[in-house]
């Protein structure tokens, strides 16, 4: 949006918590050693270099004053003629919000570097377990959430299991190491079709992955897996990709927040009862007859509501009448291992390899800057030819904590 705004005779203000763009969609390849971390984020300052009247200031914005039209941060205060929300979500860990320091959420490039180190931590340290079912528990991986990005990272784990660490840790008895997959939903990829679902469990099961689906998942001590119906499983590393929810601001009207967190907006994906401050992507519920529940947090949506915000400003400053967002759905896909996919297009749906060419395609269009492309593509290119992965490194050790 602030590329498509700095057209206009206006001054932008980009602000953000960190200094870089994160490709959210490819985490799981950063958790698993497939991709480096500076093929997937890009830093902010450097995208707008050449844009004069795009500013950015890195600092976590906490509450907004709506009548003096100023923000509260971390550096300080910042006055704003127009305000466009677009925080995004964060991790919802529903009931394990008491135990979320034992687990390790995939919603940051830091959360996917605690994966990788804590994965290969794991590993080393089962070296030095004699017992059997105590050696099973460090290196066993329990991944809740069979939505794309569970799927995707239990399939990644799958697969270094199969192909990386019988090269790694020879001596290590990889039959004890067991990948398993928790769903609440009766089946896999809910947001997704059927065929998709179906494809993706039997993708999984073929690499191994065990998969426990109808399975609420009710407690864990740091060792233990309980489930609500009484089963329990040994694993020392749980992965949680269950659910999100929206970046918390204070000083909103609460008539404008559904009970959720998300932001009620209009038509124009301006805030409900505000003039002059709008919500997009993640954080803004668009709800209308179509779509009771709000648009889905996906990277299409808001990407084309910053794009059709933008156009709507363009109208705003020339006094001409805003037009309603009209959301277009380009589908859904996810990949499963090195060279599965499923995709739901609106109207047709694919699966298998030709699906993982289409996936891997639209994943390296989308990164940011010819580097990234490209050393994605070198990566992708030499694990597809010799199954392995580039990257096992322990940086940073992570520590679970109470
Ligand atoms: C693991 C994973 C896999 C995904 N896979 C897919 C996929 O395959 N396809 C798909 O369409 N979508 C996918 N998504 C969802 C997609 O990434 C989001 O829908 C999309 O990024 C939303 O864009 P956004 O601009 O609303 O928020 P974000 O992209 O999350 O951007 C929000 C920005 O706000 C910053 N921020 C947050 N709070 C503050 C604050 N208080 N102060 C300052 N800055 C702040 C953050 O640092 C961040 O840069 C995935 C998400 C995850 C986590």
């Amino acid at each position: 949006m602030a590329k498509k705004l700095s057209k206009l005779n206006v001054r932008i203000l980009l602000i953000d918590k960190n200094n870089y763009h994160t490709f959210q969609p490819l985490l799981y390849q950063v958790a698993t050693g497939g991709l480096e971390a500076e093929n997937i984020a890009y830093p902010i300052r450097k995208i707008f270099r050449r844009y004069k009247n795009v500013f950015f200031r890195m600092a976590e914005v906490f509450s907004v004053n709506e009548s003096e039209k100023k923000l509260t941060t971390n550096i300080g205060s910042i006055a704003y003629d127009y305000l466009v929300l677009a925080m995004g979500s964060t991790n919802n860990y529903f009931n394990f919000e008491k135990v979320k320091n034992k687990i390790l959420p995939l919603k940051s490039l830091t959360d996917a570097f605690n994966i990788r180190s804590y994965l290969m931590q794991n590993l080393e340290r089962s070296l030095l377990v004699k017992n059997v079912e105590d050696q099973e528990e460090v290196v066993n991986v329990a991944v809740i959430g069979g939505g794309p990005a569970g799927i995707e990272v239990a399939g990644a784990i799958a697969e270094m299991k199969k192909y990386v660490l019988p090269l790694d840790f020879p001596e290590l008895n990889l039959s004890r190491m067991h990948i398993y997959l928790f769903e609440a939903a009766p089946r896999l990829l809910s947001v997704m079709s059927d065929e998709a679902s179906k494809h993706a469990f039997k993708y999984l099961e073929n690499l191994g992955v065990i998969i426990k689906i109808s399975s609420h998942v009710k407690d864990y001590d740091g060792s233990q897996l309980i489930l609500e119906d009484g089963k329990s499983f040994r694993t020392d590393t749980v992965i949680w990709t269950a659910g999100v929810k929206p970046v918390k601001i204070s000083g909103l009207t609460q008539t404008s927040i559904l009970p959720g967190g998300r932001l009620k907006v209009d038509g124009h994906n301006k805030l409900l009862n505000s003039s002059h401050i709008f919500a997009i992507g993640d954080i803004a519920a668009c709800i209308s007859d179509g779509n009771p529940r709000g648009l889905p947090m996906l990277a299409p949506v808001a990407i084309q509501q910053a794009v059709h915000l933008a156009n709507n400003f363009r109208l705003l400053f020339s006094g001409k009448p805003l037009i309603p967002f009209n959301y277009k759905n380009k589908g859904v896909m996810a990949t499963i291992g090195r060279k599965r996919a499923v995709v739901d297009l609106p109207k047709w749906k694919f699966q298998g390899g030709f699906a993982w060419l289409v996936w891997m395609s639209i994943h390296i269009i989308s990164l940011i800057g010819f580097r990234n492309k490209m050393m994605t593509l070198i990566d992708w290119s030499i694990s597809y030819f010799n199954y392995d992965k580039p990257l096992g490194i322990i940086i940073p050790t992570f520590k679970k904590s109470d």
